[in-house]
């Protein structure tokens, strides 16, 4: 059965959602995007929306930086992913994909006097790496866009030709995913998900200053951290060889989700197996992200 898609206002057949090859965001990277994830509750039977509006506040302040403006609110937008939703009958995990783009055809580069559009789909969606629990990293060669480059700040479609050229290096050159240093030299992130580390049991994680995307595993990371685990955490700029010397070392995204660091640049995190803390941390995620938790049942939006 076809899947749909939102699509210039309505929710149509996934076919139907089609754009020019003349449209200025694909010719321009004029665009933004977001990253969701909705999980399949099997004993309650239900599909439960991640975090979805604060997904949708951090996709509309993307867009504001492109100079778009839209009358959609983060609940308008969760209400029209929970229709798509549920004109699917999605039962599984899903990944949901909103994007903002300058929907105009023709030549000029500039943000103005365009037209933009929201459009949205989802595709089934279980693991994102291929070695979530013990991943070699590397540190890229590249730097990460800056804030006054391309906002790292901003889910930029363009910026993302930054991320794909860490990403394919480091692949290329047989390791699972890349860290990326900013300008200063300091470890901003990974190519779509924030870092972590511990070191001497304080979670340290680089500070929004430091060309990050904010990330809301990121945010939800912490709040775990502190009020479960009761972990000191401490945003600060890390140097790059702190990844080599830190006891733990992880990886946040909603992709990602918790992707555990085993060695970084052929050296051994800790004694080179996953922490305690990453695991303690990584099966509270796995629990609130799929209703389990009731104190944290608000940040489930249910489809339905
Ligand atoms: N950094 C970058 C560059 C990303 O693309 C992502 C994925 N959205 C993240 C971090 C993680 O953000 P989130 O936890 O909101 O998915």
């Amino acid at each position: 059965m076809e899947q749909h898609a939102f699509f210039e206002g309505k929710i149509v057949p996934f076919s139907q959602a089609k754009i020019s090859i003349a449209t200025h965001g694909l010719n321009y990277g004029t665009a933004a995007f977001g990253g969701l994830r909705a999980y399949w509750n099997a004993e309650e039977e239900k599909l439960l929306l991640f975090r979805p509006f604060d997904h949708y506040r951090r996709f509309l302040n993307s867009a504001k930086i492109l100079c778009m403006e839209f009358d959609h609110t983060p609940e308008s937008l969760t209400q029209i992913t929970i229709e798509l939703l549920k004109t699917d009958a999605w039962r599984q995990d899903v990944y949901i994909r909103p994007l903002a783009y300058k929907a105009d055809p023709g030549i000029g580069v500039r943000l103005h006097d365009l037209r933009d559009e929201i459009a949205i789909f989802a595709v089934p969606f279980g693991a994102y790496g291929k070695n979530e629990d013990n991943a070699h990293v590397t540190i890229s060669s590249w730097r990460r866009v800056d804030d006054n480059i391309i906002p790292a700040r901003g889910k930029i479609s363009g910026a993302y030709a930054n991320s794909a050229l860490i990403k394919t290096d480091a692949i290329r050159a047989g390791f699972d995913e890349a860290l990326v240093l900013d300008q200063n030299g300091h470890l901003s992130e990974g190519t779509a998900m924030n870092v972590f580390l511990v070191r001497d049991g304080v979670l340290i994680t680089p500070p929004v200053w430091d060309n990050i995307l904010e990330g809301i595993t990121r945010r939800s990371v912490i709040e775990l951290a502190r009020n479960e685990l009761g972990l000191e955490v401490v945003e600060r700029s890390i140097d790059r060889t702190e990844a080599f010397l830190c006891d733990e070392l992880f990886l946040t995204g909603t992709a990602a989700q918790i992707t555990v660091v085993t060695r970084v640049d052929h050296r051994p995190v800790g004694d080179g197996k996953m922490g305690a803390i990453t695991a303690r941390l990584r099966a509270l995620f796995n629990d609130v992200v799929r209703g389990k938790n009731p104190k944290y049942r608000h940040w489930n939006v249910a489809v339905e």
